[in-house]
């Protein structure tokens, strides 16, 4: 197939990665391009290989959480596959959104009639302020905990402040031993770009630990295709741990000021070297030491701006200096 703008880059000059553990795939998909697997009792997962989304059947219908327009309409055939197989209602009554974010949230539409949404009252507001009919507003929302129940099942959504996001949640099933947290921690895989493209540095470094202060032993982290378990957010902890630690150690030894004189009136230019030299020095230690454990820890620019997002989180936020940085 011709492509229309056929001077673009192609996709076959990928350079060569480490391969990906094994340990860091999930299962095979069906001809339709999802798995459905228990976690436990009657709490399911559905994935794509990349996205992740959950179900939980009740005597008195189901409940969804997240609908990922890369799963779509493949939710639906999850949920009427178990439905059928155990004998109990295929009818969803209930969707939680995790947070407002259209790539976890677009295939909500899907699921009309009466179903009932749940969301954070910030997840409300800014899905309100979006305004995409593929994602309908919560009808009810919270603002601190919430506790769903439905056809006997306990449900609880907590939220502790921002982190991926300002609406960002956590979702306990304690029946299920299960936490569902999306997007902070990758299983078995870096976070991409800055962060995982989160919003707030400190509440994404802090939010692991809230995770794992939960009683749980199967975690649904959004991506990519397993579920994750309480080691996988300790080596993701780790992983930003040693970010954390490396750009400390680069902003206090790299020295500014040779940057800007080379750079005469040009501020803008010996920043950017400084920063540049910043960023490298604490990035490549972190590259090195993860490849081959977390996969894709080789693709060299997700460290990097990650390493570059906390970098600056530490100088603006937590008001670590950089060498030479208070004015005599
Ligand atoms: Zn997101």
């Amino acid at each position: 197939m011709t492509s229309p703008d056929s001077g673009a880059s192609t996709t076959a000059d990928l350079p060569d990665y480490a391969p990906i553990p094994r340990s860091a795939l999930g299962p095979a998909l069906n001809d339709q391009g999802y798995y459905v697997g228990r976690v436990e009792r009657n709490l399911y997962w559905v994935t794509d290989g990349v996205y992740n989304s959950a179900f939980l059947t009740t005597g008195d219908g189901v409940v969804v959480f997240d609908a990922p327009p890369s799963i779509g309409n493949n939710l639906r055939r999850a949920v009427d596959e178990i439905a059928a197989a155990n004998g109990v209602p295929n009818t969803v009554t209930h969707l939680v959104y995790s947070h407002h974010h259209a790539d976890h949230a677009g295939a909500a539409s899907l699921f009309g009639g009466d179903v009932t949404r749940i969301g954070h009252q910030e997840t409300r507001r800014l899905l309100e302020r979006d305004g995409d009919p593929a994602r309908p507003l919560p009808e009810i929302t919270f603002t601190d905990r919430y506790t769903l129940q439905v056809g006997g099942e306990r449900v609880e959504l907590a939220w502790y402040g921002p982190n991926h996001t300002p609406d960002n949640i956590y979702i306990h099933f304690p029946g299920h031993d299960t936490l569902m947290f999306i997007d902070v921690v990758n299983a078995g895989w870096v976070p991409i770009y800055n962060v995982n493209l989160s919003e707030d540095v400190i509440g994404y470094m802090g939010a692991p630990a809230i995770a794992l202060s939960y009683p749980w032993t199967h975690f649904i982290s959004g991506h990519l295709g397993r579920l994750a378990t309480r080691d996988d957010v300790a080596v993701h902890q780790a992983y930003i741990a040693d970010i954390e630690a490396s750009s400390r150690e680069a902003l206090a030894a790299v020295n500014p000021i040779p940057f800007y004189v080379a750079a005469g009136e040009n501020f803008w230019a010996g920043v950017k070297a400084h920063l540049d030299t910043v960023t490298e020095r604490a990035a490549a230690p972190v590259i090195a030491k993860y490849t081959g454990v977390l996969a894709a820890a080789d693709i060299e620019e997700f460290t990097r701006t990650t390493t570059f997002q906390i970098m600056q989180s530490l100088r603006l936020d937590r008001g670590v200096t950089v060498s030479s940085a208070v004015h005599p």
